[in-house]
């Protein structure tokens, strides 16, 4: 099963989660031989039998201490919610000189709940790869995932530096360009770009199916016209979306705040009859299209 090739960046990796993040990355990690072998560890049994099956796993095991002990890379790939519970199991086990990073959609609060807790002798290097879809668990996963995506990562002043430059290698192996963020500026960025249209997301597809039986019905029936996309987003995983909002809801109320403002202002121009307010708005919103075309960021996953 080990595999020597020049391409090889790590000895071993931890994965502790292997839904739809950790099992894209397992798949890349392995068509490219980015390491020797990759220990997994997920909450289930079920989970870990799937990733033995897709052949993204060399050792499985449910218990996590077990997972990180000989990893040179631990990549803490479970909702945010977890992770305060998580490093306590794990911190006895790493290995001196490894470096533990995540995937969380949310920084300060996990720079928060693991940094604490991070041995001396351990590099903690907190990184977000700005990719995904509405699915999740280990068979949703695909190696491409991350090409020509973003990964940020968010050092602290005191994470090492070459642990940095490692972790950069590693997502720039994956097909990311990496951009090095403040973990207070990730989330507010992140709050914008992504979780307040989640947010809004679940919040339509909410009220369209409390509408009356009927009427419901018959939205699903027409959803062609804009509700579909709501659709998709609102379709993904309940329990990272709930530990996102509640890890980042500082940064959310206050686009939340915004957002509602300018909602207002619309309600208002609506009912005034202010079609030139209207127009003005929309025709700035098609410029943004375009500058997000450009940036070649309009692919279907976020
Ligand atoms: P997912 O498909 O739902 O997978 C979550 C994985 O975490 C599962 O393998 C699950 O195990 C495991 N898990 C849950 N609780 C655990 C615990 N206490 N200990 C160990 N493993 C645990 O989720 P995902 O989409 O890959 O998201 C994972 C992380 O990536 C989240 O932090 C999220 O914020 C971040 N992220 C997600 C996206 C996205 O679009 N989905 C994008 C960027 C970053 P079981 O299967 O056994 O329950």
């Amino acid at each position: 099963m080990s595999k020597q090739t020049s391409s090889r960046l790590f000895e071993q990796i931890a994965l502790i989660g292997i839904g739809l993040i950790g099992s894209s990355i397992a798949r890349r990690v392995k068509r490219d031989g980015l390491a020797n072998f990759i220990s997994v560890n997920a909450r289930s049994q079920k989970s870990l039998d799937k990733a033995v099956k897709l052949g993204i796993a060399d050792e499985i095991t449910l218990n996590q201490n077990n997972c990180v002990k000989n990893a040179d890379l631990i990549i803490i790939c479970s909702p945010v919610g977890t992770y305060a519970e998580i490093i306590q199991n794990i911190r006895a086990g790493i290995k001196p000189g490894a470096i533990i990073t995540d995937v969380g959609s949310v920084k300060q609060t996990v720079i928060n709940d693991l940094s604490p807790h991070i041995p001396d002798d351990v590099h903690l290097v907190p990184a977000h790869p700005v990719a995904g879809t509405e699915h999740s668990g280990p068979e949703a996963g695909f190696p491409e995932l991350f090409e020509d995506r973003w990964c940020i990562i968010t050092p602290t002043n005191q994470t090492n530096k070459k642990a940095v430059n490692q972790v950069k290698k590693f997502w720039q192996s994956l097909g990311s360009n990496v951009e090095i963020m403040e973990p207070k500026r990730h989330d507010q960025v992140m709050a914008m770009t992504s979780h307040l249209p989640h947010l809004i997301a679940y919040t339509i597809v909410g009220t369209a199916t409390d509408l009356e039986k009927t009427l419901a019905n018959e939205v699903i029936k027409f959803s062609a016209g804009g509700f579909r996309d709501f659709t998709r987003i609102a379709a993904s995983d309940p329990t990272m979306w709930r530990d996102v909002f509640l890890n980042n809801s500082d940064a959310v109320l206050e686009m939340l705040q915004r957002f509602s403002e300018d909602i207002t202002a619309l309600q208002r121009a609506i009912r005034w009859g202010e079609g030139d307010k209207l127009y003005e708005l929309f025709s700035r919103t098609r410029e943004a299209r375009r500058g997000v075309i450009e940036a070649k960021q309009e692919k279907m996953y976020d």
